[in-house]
Protein backbone atom coordinates (compact mmCIF):
# COMPACT_ATOMS: atom_id res chain seq x y z
CA UNK A 1 0.00 0.00 0.00
CA UNK A 2 1.84 3.21 -1.04
CA UNK A 3 0.85 6.53 1.31
CA UNK A 4 -1.38 7.78 -1.14
CA UNK A 5 -3.75 5.00 -0.82
CA UNK A 6 -6.55 4.98 1.77
CA UNK A 7 -5.66 2.82 4.59
CA UNK A 8 -8.17 1.48 6.94
CA UNK A 9 -8.44 3.56 10.29
CA UNK A 10 -10.30 2.47 13.07
CA UNK A 11 -13.97 4.11 14.09
CA UNK A 12 -12.20 6.45 16.66
CA UNK A 13 -9.46 7.63 13.93
CA UNK A 14 -11.77 8.45 11.56
CA UNK A 15 -14.22 10.23 13.67
CA UNK A 16 -11.57 12.28 14.81
CA UNK A 17 -10.20 13.03 11.61
CA UNK A 18 -13.53 14.27 10.67
CA UNK A 19 -14.49 16.03 13.39
CA UNK A 20 -17.96 17.88 13.08
CA UNK A 21 -17.59 18.13 9.40
CA UNK A 22 -19.11 14.97 9.17
CA UNK A 23 -22.39 15.99 10.78
CA UNK A 24 -22.02 19.80 8.64
CA UNK A 25 -21.79 18.04 5.57
CA UNK A 26 -23.49 14.84 5.73
CA UNK A 27 -20.02 12.75 4.86
CA UNK A 28 -20.39 9.25 5.68
CA UNK A 29 -18.08 6.29 7.08
CA UNK A 30 -17.60 3.50 5.61
CA UNK A 31 -15.81 0.11 5.92
CA UNK A 32 -12.05 0.17 4.37
CA UNK A 33 -12.64 -2.92 2.35
CA UNK A 34 -14.83 -3.17 -0.47
CA UNK A 35 -18.47 -3.34 -0.10
CA UNK A 36 -20.02 -6.46 -1.36
CA UNK A 37 -22.73 -6.08 -3.79
CA UNK A 38 -25.44 -8.39 -3.75
CA UNK A 39 -24.38 -11.72 -4.90
CA UNK A 40 -27.42 -14.49 -4.82
CA UNK A 41 -27.86 -15.60 -1.12
CA UNK A 42 -27.44 -19.15 -1.32
CA UNK A 43 -28.52 -21.82 2.08
CA UNK A 44 -25.68 -21.69 4.15
CA UNK A 45 -24.39 -19.43 7.11
CA UNK A 46 -22.48 -16.15 5.67
CA UNK A 47 -19.17 -15.38 7.88
CA UNK A 48 -19.65 -12.32 9.29
CA UNK A 49 -16.47 -10.77 7.36
CA UNK A 50 -14.86 -9.45 10.93
CA UNK A 51 -14.34 -10.90 14.54
CA UNK A 52 -17.72 -11.08 17.16
CA UNK A 53 -16.05 -8.60 19.28
CA UNK A 54 -14.74 -6.21 16.58
CA UNK A 55 -18.22 -4.16 17.14
CA UNK A 56 -17.17 -3.53 21.01
CA UNK A 57 -17.99 -1.65 22.90
CA UNK A 58 -21.08 -0.78 20.90
CA UNK A 59 -22.49 -4.45 19.86
CA UNK A 60 -20.68 -7.26 22.64
CA UNK A 61 -19.04 -10.45 21.29
CA UNK A 62 -21.36 -12.80 23.47
CA UNK A 63 -24.58 -11.45 21.81
CA UNK A 64 -22.68 -11.35 17.94
CA UNK A 65 -21.92 -14.91 18.05
CA UNK A 66 -25.09 -16.02 19.29
CA UNK A 67 -27.18 -13.84 17.52
CA UNK A 68 -24.93 -15.20 14.10
CA UNK A 69 -24.32 -19.07 14.79
CA UNK A 70 -27.43 -20.32 16.60
CA UNK A 71 -29.99 -17.78 15.46
CA UNK A 72 -29.31 -16.56 12.09
CA UNK A 73 -27.92 -20.90 11.67
CA UNK A 74 -31.38 -21.72 13.40
CA UNK A 75 -33.57 -19.78 10.59
CA UNK A 76 -31.23 -21.38 7.85
CA UNK A 77 -31.71 -24.99 9.19
CA UNK A 78 -35.35 -24.05 9.98
CA UNK A 79 -35.64 -23.30 5.91
CA UNK A 80 -34.03 -26.09 4.39
CA UNK A 81 -36.30 -28.43 6.56
CA UNK A 82 -38.68 -26.84 5.42
CA UNK A 83 -37.42 -27.06 1.86
CA UNK A 84 -36.91 -30.93 1.99
CA UNK A 85 -39.58 -32.13 -0.35
CA UNK A 86 -39.49 -28.87 -2.30
CA UNK A 87 -36.44 -29.03 -4.52
CA UNK A 88 -37.56 -26.63 -7.00
CA UNK A 89 -38.20 -23.81 -4.26
CA UNK A 90 -34.87 -24.91 -2.35
CA UNK A 91 -33.38 -24.24 -6.11
CA UNK A 92 -34.81 -20.91 -6.18
CA UNK A 93 -32.54 -19.46 -3.41
CA UNK A 94 -34.33 -17.18 -0.48
CA UNK A 95 -34.30 -14.61 -1.62
CA UNK A 96 -36.70 -15.42 -4.46
CA UNK A 97 -38.67 -16.59 -2.35
CA UNK A 98 -39.09 -14.27 0.21
CA UNK A 99 -40.17 -11.84 -2.67
CA UNK A 100 -42.63 -14.12 -3.97
CA UNK A 101 -44.20 -15.93 -1.26
CA UNK A 102 -47.41 -16.71 -3.04
CA UNK A 103 -45.45 -19.26 -5.17
CA UNK A 104 -45.01 -20.76 -1.88
CA UNK A 105 -46.39 -23.93 -0.99
CA UNK A 106 -49.53 -23.16 1.34
CA UNK A 107 -48.33 -25.88 3.65
CA UNK A 108 -44.91 -24.30 4.11
CA UNK A 109 -45.36 -20.56 3.26
CA UNK A 110 -45.62 -19.33 6.76
CA UNK A 111 -42.73 -20.92 7.82
CA UNK A 112 -40.89 -19.82 5.08
CA UNK A 113 -41.97 -16.02 5.77
CA UNK A 114 -40.46 -16.43 8.98
CA UNK A 115 -36.81 -18.77 7.99
CA UNK A 116 -36.13 -17.27 4.86
CA UNK A 117 -37.11 -14.28 5.86
CA UNK A 118 -34.89 -14.43 8.97
CA UNK A 119 -32.00 -15.92 6.91
CA UNK A 120 -32.08 -13.28 3.86
CA UNK A 121 -32.76 -10.21 6.90
CA UNK A 122 -29.95 -11.17 9.03
CA UNK A 123 -27.71 -12.10 5.95
CA UNK A 124 -28.32 -8.21 4.60
CA UNK A 125 -27.61 -6.95 8.50
CA UNK A 126 -24.18 -8.70 8.85
CA UNK A 127 -22.95 -6.71 6.23
CA UNK A 128 -24.26 -3.96 6.81
CA UNK A 129 -22.47 -3.23 10.34
CA UNK A 130 -18.91 -2.47 10.51
CA UNK A 131 -16.14 -2.30 13.06
CA UNK A 132 -13.87 0.02 10.19
CA UNK A 133 -14.68 2.83 8.89
CA UNK A 134 -12.58 5.71 6.15
CA UNK A 135 -13.74 9.00 5.44
CA UNK A 136 -15.85 9.21 2.48
CA UNK A 137 -18.15 11.30 0.55
CA UNK A 138 -21.21 9.68 -0.74
CA UNK A 139 -24.78 10.23 -2.38
CA UNK A 140 -27.09 8.20 0.03
CA UNK A 141 -26.24 11.01 2.92
CA UNK A 142 -27.54 13.64 0.49
CA UNK A 143 -30.50 11.80 -0.52
CA UNK A 144 -31.29 10.90 2.59
CA UNK A 145 -30.99 14.51 3.77
CA UNK A 146 -33.43 15.86 0.98
CA UNK A 147 -35.64 13.29 1.89
CA UNK A 148 -36.29 13.93 5.47
CA UNK A 149 -35.32 17.08 5.79
CA UNK A 150 -31.66 16.48 7.17
CA UNK A 151 -29.54 12.79 8.23
CA UNK A 152 -30.55 13.99 11.99
CA UNK A 153 -34.36 14.03 10.78
CA UNK A 154 -33.94 10.71 9.65
CA UNK A 155 -32.13 9.29 12.27
CA UNK A 156 -34.74 10.50 14.42
CA UNK A 157 -37.37 9.04 12.32
CA UNK A 158 -36.08 5.99 11.83
CA UNK A 159 -35.01 5.61 15.60
CA UNK A 160 -38.74 6.02 16.16
CA UNK A 161 -39.73 3.36 14.03
CA UNK A 162 -37.38 0.81 15.57
CA UNK A 163 -38.72 1.91 19.39
CA UNK A 164 -42.32 1.89 18.06
CA UNK A 165 -42.42 -1.70 16.22
CA UNK A 166 -44.16 -3.54 19.10
CA UNK A 167 -42.29 -7.09 20.16
CA UNK A 168 -39.74 -8.40 17.50
CA UNK A 169 -38.82 -6.86 13.96
CA UNK A 170 -36.89 -4.79 12.15
CA UNK A 171 -37.07 -1.13 11.27
CA UNK A 172 -35.90 0.03 7.90
CA UNK A 173 -34.84 2.51 5.29
CA UNK A 174 -36.38 0.92 1.64
CA UNK A 175 -36.27 2.41 -1.53
CA UNK A 176 -40.06 1.89 -3.47
CA UNK A 177 -39.82 0.94 -6.98
CA UNK A 178 -39.39 4.22 -8.14
CA UNK A 179 -36.39 4.82 -6.60
CA UNK A 180 -37.85 7.25 -3.43
CA UNK A 181 -37.16 6.46 0.35
CA UNK A 182 -39.33 5.49 3.05
CA UNK A 183 -38.96 4.70 6.84
CA UNK A 184 -40.57 1.81 7.74
CA UNK A 185 -41.25 -1.09 10.00
CA UNK A 186 -41.61 -4.80 9.87
CA UNK A 187 -43.19 -7.67 12.08
CA UNK A 188 -41.03 -10.77 12.85
CA UNK A 189 -38.80 -11.86 9.92
CA UNK A 190 -40.86 -10.55 7.41
CA UNK A 191 -38.55 -8.78 4.94
CA UNK A 192 -39.16 -5.55 2.38
CA UNK A 193 -38.72 -7.70 -0.52
CA UNK A 194 -42.02 -9.50 0.32
CA UNK A 195 -43.47 -5.49 -0.39
CA UNK A 196 -41.91 -4.85 -3.04
CA UNK A 197 -39.61 -2.77 -1.56
CA UNK A 198 -35.91 -3.30 -1.56
CA UNK A 199 -33.60 -1.98 2.01
CA UNK A 200 -31.52 0.21 2.26
CA UNK A 201 -30.85 0.12 5.97
CA UNK A 202 -32.08 -2.09 8.50
CA UNK A 203 -32.26 -2.56 12.10
CA UNK A 204 -32.86 -5.91 13.95
CA UNK A 205 -34.93 -5.18 17.10
CA UNK A 206 -35.43 -8.32 18.52
CA UNK A 207 -34.41 -8.95 21.77
CA UNK A 208 -31.99 -11.14 21.00
CA UNK A 209 -30.00 -8.57 19.41
CA UNK A 210 -29.40 -6.72 22.23
CA UNK A 211 -30.52 -8.00 25.08
CA UNK A 212 -27.03 -9.26 27.11
CA UNK A 213 -25.91 -5.69 26.69
CA UNK A 214 -28.46 -3.38 26.72
CA UNK A 215 -31.46 -5.44 28.35
CA UNK A 216 -34.40 -3.36 28.20
CA UNK A 217 -32.77 -0.47 26.88
CA UNK A 218 -33.61 -0.48 22.98
CA UNK A 219 -32.99 3.18 22.65
CA UNK A 220 -29.16 2.66 23.64
CA UNK A 221 -28.94 -0.13 21.29
CA UNK A 222 -30.56 1.87 18.44
CA UNK A 223 -28.84 5.23 19.07
CA UNK A 224 -24.99 2.55 18.99
CA UNK A 225 -26.15 1.01 15.56
CA UNK A 226 -25.20 4.51 13.98
CA UNK A 227 -21.81 3.73 15.60
CA UNK A 228 -21.23 0.68 13.33
CA UNK A 229 -23.25 1.22 10.69
CA UNK A 230 -21.93 0.47 7.50
CA UNK A 231 -22.60 3.38 4.87
CA UNK A 232 -20.56 2.07 1.75
CA UNK A 233 -22.83 -0.91 2.33
CA UNK A 234 -25.84 1.00 2.51
CA UNK A 235 -24.77 3.19 -0.38
CA UNK A 236 -24.73 0.20 -2.74
CA UNK A 237 -27.36 -1.36 -1.68
CA UNK A 238 -29.20 1.92 -2.69
CA UNK A 239 -27.65 1.63 -6.03
CA UNK A 240 -28.44 -2.02 -6.64
CA UNK A 241 -32.43 -0.41 -5.15
CA UNK A 242 -32.15 2.21 -8.40
CA UNK A 243 -30.49 -0.32 -10.80
CA UNK A 244 -33.78 -2.65 -10.15
MN1 LIG B 1 -31.76 -11.30 14.85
Amino acid sequence: MTPNESAPVSRRTALKIIGTATAAAGLGLHRAAAATGPAPLGWDLPPLGYAYGALEPHFDARTMEIHHTKHHQAYITNAKNLLKDHPDLLARGPEALVRDLAGVAEAIRTGIRNNAGGHVNHAFFWKLISPVAVVSVQQLPVVIAESFGSMDGFKKQFADAAMKRFGSGWAWLSAKPDGTLVIHSTANQDSPLSDGLSPVIGLDVWEHAYYLHYQNRRADYVAAFWDVLNWTQAEVNFAAARRA
